[in-house]
């Protein structure tokens, strides 16, 4: 699996757990607030290809955390796009490791797949936009919307029936995601486990820097937005990410 990037240690990624994190490149979105846009952009990425880390210079790492760390979060860019991941976490899985997979949701049978064969032991989904929306962050534009609104809308049934721990998340901002729309998601996710608002953070890295002047929502309305998504849609736990 192409490893772009590697962060040894993290008590903030995989809830309640100790982890590292492997980064794969590339990305089938594009959200304006990425902050990860160097593992997103194919010009930017191949500006780093040369810093990708072999795979079995990742599992020495590995190796050498056993018992230190709990698991191994695969984030990205969007891991689902590797032909390999499957692979890499059989061979995670066999250093007795957890793993969490960060996913956008648009790779439902990729997804299913992995769920299926007990490879998952978290899975954190971002639900970016009400699914009317979609069109906005898809690579493929409005041509190819219908089969992913399809693949996100299963994924995120999946996911809350399927028995493995889970989130959903979605980052805002007032400029970009409204109050109404926070509330349209939460029709598509009612009853969920979790869900984290998080407000979008400004930085540098950002892929489209016109984000870096959004206004974020002040913490008393997102206090508000998270008791009606409790009350009207079910939501059972909300974590503010101010
Ligand atoms: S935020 Fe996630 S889904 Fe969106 S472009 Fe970045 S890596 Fe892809």
């Amino acid at each position: 699996m192409l490893i772009s990037g590697v962060q040894k240690f993290t008590v903030l990624d995989y809830p309640g757990k100790v982890a590292c994190i492997a980064f794969t490149p590339f990305c089938n979105f594009r959200c304006g607030y990425c902050h990860n846009s160097e593992f997103v952009l194919p010009e930017k990425i191949e500006q780093i290809k040369d810093s990708f880390i072999p795979e079995n210079i990742f599992f020495n790492f590995l190796e050498s955390r056993i018992n230190l760390i709990d698991g191994v979060v695969i984030s990205g860019g969007e891991p689902t796009l590797q032909n390999d991941l499957e692979n890499f976490i059989i061979k995670v899985k066999k250093l007795g490791f957890l793993v969490k997979l960060d996913t956008n949701g648009s790779n439902f049978e990729i997804v299913k797949n992995l769920i299926n064969k007990n490879l998952l032991d978290f899975v954190a989904m971002d639900v970016k936009v009400p699914i009317g929306r979609y069109g906005e962050f898809y690579r493929e534009g409005a041509q190819n919307l219908a089969p992913l609104q399809n693949n996100i809308l299963n994924s995120i049934k999946l996911i809350m029936n399927c028995g493995v721990d889970y989130e959903f998340r979605t980052t805002i901002a007032k400029s970009f995601i409204s109050r109404d729309d926070i509330f349209e998601i939460g029709k598509m996710i009612i009853g969920a486990k979790k869900y984290a608002l998080q407000n979008f953070r400004k930085g540098e890295s950002v892929l489209d820097q016109n984000f870096n002047n959004s206004i974020n929502y002040t913490p008393s309305e997102l206090e508000d937005m998270s008791n009606v998504l409790k009350n009207d849609f079910g939501i059972k736990l909300i974590e503010l990410r101010k």
